[in-house]
């Protein structure tokens, strides 16, 4: 580490950072709480509560040039008040400022306090997007301000911080506490982490003009920039948040891989398993499962997540893997999100591992009463040797005589938190079982640095043989009645087809009764079919049914909502219908699709769309139409609307990014995950701080 490091203990012998919010004028126990929710709990807390947005009210524009779409501030007075109830209550009031134009407030939530400021002639500021109403431009639920005669409403200097809102504190008394504990913010020296030649190099300002600079924008300040989160001041704070993350990701990693666990070595079994085969593994696999054998030969635990496309054939490589730990000796267990995707694994790794003598005991929610108990018996006594279940196995108190490698699949709905809880699933020597997780969600690289920096990634980047690309169709709406003679068409050959319907926004309600609809025209069009239904208001039970059903070819044409869109394995599906296709993200659609193309037919899946198209659907859909590859998708995905969706953030921790952005803020991350392993090794008490400060406790109830 360069030498210009600050050294913190010199100066804060006040530490302002940690000081409790309550020492501020106006924190008493009820607000204290109210932030302490929100995990804000000192004044560098409030300091780090960056700006979501900002709005420009630096000027005023006149409402004759106002434009549709640009957000603006206007001055007017009240022309006309109207109350109406159409379809549900509304206000309208017009306003007119002498540039000889008129703009209307229009509100839908009101109170009768609010009516009464609005009297003919009273004087008042608003700021909103304007956009074509009945008569001229309208903004809706602006923001207001009613001017008193004296008031002489002195604009802006700068750009207005809109901060995240906090449930109890309204927006200006949390605007004011901000600034509050602005002012207590220490000089340069004592709040500075980072060294300084990684600031100059790349022209970064340091941390407190760049706090400075986000939460009261100066006058000269690059607006275009700032409102693009593009501004050198939030790459800085970006900077430092994502090493910060990093760190803490490797040290969760760190300290799991300072336990003990068990090496597996060895191969015989495994060998006997690929002899078995009806295939060869593709490169791909071989590839991975040499990285997944190196890393259980080590007597530390392996942490590795393997991504592969749907059909890449993940479960073979999971399958090897188990072979290992039995070999060895020892037990494996595979966790699926869903029973049904469960059940499928069983099926195939009793298919695999039975006819090599391998015991396989199966846990799920509907194994009760004595099958239960002998299941549980036997993963506690070691007959088991590999257990096969839902990921509740991992927090049912099931006991295992001696757990050396668990692999989850799906990785996406495992928390850091479960995976943490692994660590306990261990023998009694203390040993931690090695993991493995695997995923169908391909994340692009850059992505997997910053999400899973505790774990190491594999690709299965290949398909095997064989398999005839599907092609996809994107087609309107209007052209639904011809699809049914395709489907005739399909299932007279002797395949089957989904047809899933979406409705996104809806309640479940609203979608399991369109769903419904469809289900009934589709029976109706096409009697000679057997026609199922599954929606996910349905019962567990019944939706399973109806699944096994349509894999068992009991039906022809399965009318389904996204439920299906996980794991499902039915190769003799080969036409998919996708209606509203434009509502889906790209991540959905590619999951969806990979429900057909799985046998030797050639597949089809046709996306039905209603117009007219936004930019951002015509984009997806024209993405859909031209690949079929996950790793292409997951960028374009990413490039179109950022990470937060693609990762189902809750679960990563992504969400929690104040000023990050991965997709903005990418380029970044190599240089971050250079400096991190430098930092953990040279610096330890510097990583620790950087931790607290932008994770803080979030980590210390991760690592508890
Ligand atoms: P996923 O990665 O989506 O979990 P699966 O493991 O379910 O994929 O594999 C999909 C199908 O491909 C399965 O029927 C599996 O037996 C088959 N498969 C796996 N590897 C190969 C291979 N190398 N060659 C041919 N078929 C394979
Ligand atoms: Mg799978």
């Amino acid at each position: 580490m360069p030498a210009s490091v600050p050294n913190p203990s010199a100066s804060d012998r006040v530490d302002p950072a940690h000081t409790p919010l309550t020492a501020l004028p106006g924190v008493g126990a009820r607000v204290a709480e109210k932030l302490a929710a929100r995990d804000l709990h000192n004044l560098q807390d409030l300091w780090l509560l960056l700006p979501r947005q900002y709005e420009d009210r630096t000027a005023l524009t006149p409402i004759r040039v106002l434009q549709p779409g640009l957000t603006a501030q206007v001055e007017g007075r009240v022309e006309a008040v109207e109350r109406g109830f159409r379809y549900r209550p509304m206000l309208r009031v017009a306003i007119s400022d002498g540039s000889q134009g008129t703009l209307v407030l229009r509100f839908f939530h009101f109170r009768a306090a609010q009516v009464a400021q609005f009297t003919p002639g009273a004087r008042l500021r608003a700021y909103g997007t304007p956009r074509p109403g009945q008569h001229g431009l309208e903004m809706v639920h602006p923001s207001y301000r009613i001017l008193g005669a004296d008031d002489a409403a002195e604009l802006s200097e700068g750009l207005d911080p809109v901060y995240p809102a906090i449930e109890g504190i309204g927006p200006a008394t949390l605007r004011k506490l901000i600034g509050q504990a602005l002012d207590h913010l220490p000089d340069e020296q004592a709040l500075e982490l980072l060294p300084q030649a990684w600031l100059q190099e790349r022209k970064l300002p340091g941390l407190r003009d760049a706090l400075r600079i986000m939460h009261r924008p100066p006058k000269d300040a690059d607006v275009a920039a700032l409102l693009a989160g593009t501004h050198p001041a939030q790459r800085r704070l970006a900077l430092e948040e994502l090493l910060a993350h990093h760190l803490s990701l490797r040290r969760q990693r760190i300290a799991l891989q300072a336990h003990a666990a068990t090496p597996l070595r060895g191969g015989t079994l495994a060998d006997k398993l690929r002899k078995a085969l009806p295939f060869a593994l593709t490169g791909a696999q071989e590839r991975v499962y040499a990285q997944v054998r190196e890393d259980l030969a080590k007597a530390m635990p392996m942490l590795r997540l393997v991504q592969g496309d749907v059909g890449s054939g993940k479960t073979v490589v999971a399958a090897l893997a188990a072979l290992l730990a039995i070999e060895n000796g020892r037990q494996a267990a595979l966790m699926a999100p869903t029973e049904l995707l469960a059940e499928q694994h069983l099926n195939n790794l009793r298919a695999w591992l039975e006819p090599l003598g391998v015991r396989i005991a199966w846990l799920a929610g509907k194994v009760a009463g004595r099958a239960r108990e002998t299941a549980l018996a036997s993963v506690a006594g070691g007959e088991a040797q590999l257990v096969v279940g839902t990921h509740a196995l991992m927090q049912e108190g099931v006991v295992f005589r001696d757990l050396a490698l668990a692999i989850v699949d799906e990785q996406h709905r495992f928390g850091v938190h479960q995976r943490l809880a692994l660590r306990d699933k261990g023998g009694e020597d203390g040993r931690v079982p090695h993991q493995l997780v695997m995923t169908a969600t391909p994340i692009p690289r850059t992505l997997a640095m910053a999400a899973y920096a505790d774990l190491d990634v594999s690709a299965i980047d290949e398909l095997p043989p064989g398999r005839t690309p599907v092609q996809t169709v994107v087609l309107s709406g209007e052209r639904r009645p011809e699809l049914v003679e395709r489907i005739r068409a399909a299932c007279a050959e002797g395949r089957q087809a989904y047809w899933v319907c979406t409705i996104i926004d809806e309640s479940d309600e609203v979608i399991a009764q369109a769903a419904q609809a469809t289900f009934e025209a589709l029976s109706k069009a096409l009697p000679a079919l057997r026609v199922g239904f599954v929606h996910g208001r349905m019962k567990a039970r019944d939706k399973q049914a109806a699944m096994i059903a349509f894999k068992s070819g009991e039906l022809d044409l399965l009318v389904a909502t996204t439920v299906i869109e996980v794991g499902v394995d039915v190769p003799n599906a080969s036409l998919m219908i996708v209606e509203n296709a434009e509502r889906l993200g790209l991540a959905q659609l590619h999951q969806l699709r990979g429900r057909v193309g799985r046998g030797s037919a050639a597949s089809t899946c046709v996306l039905l769309y209603q117009p007219p198209l936004s930019m951002m659907a015509k984009q997806r859909l024209e993405t859909m139409r031209q690949t079929n590859d996950g790793f292409v998708i997951a960028e374009k995905d990413l490039e179109l609307r950022g990470p937060g969706e693609l990762l189902g953030t809750r679960q990563t921790g992504l969400a929690a990014f104040r000023v990050a952005d991965l997709a903005r803020d990418a380029d970044l991350l190599p240089f971050v995950h250079r400096v991190a392993e430098r930092l953990l090794q040279e610096s330890p008490q510097l990583a620790d701080r950087l931790v607290d400060r932008w994770i803080g406790s979030a980590a210390r109830y991760a690592a508890a």
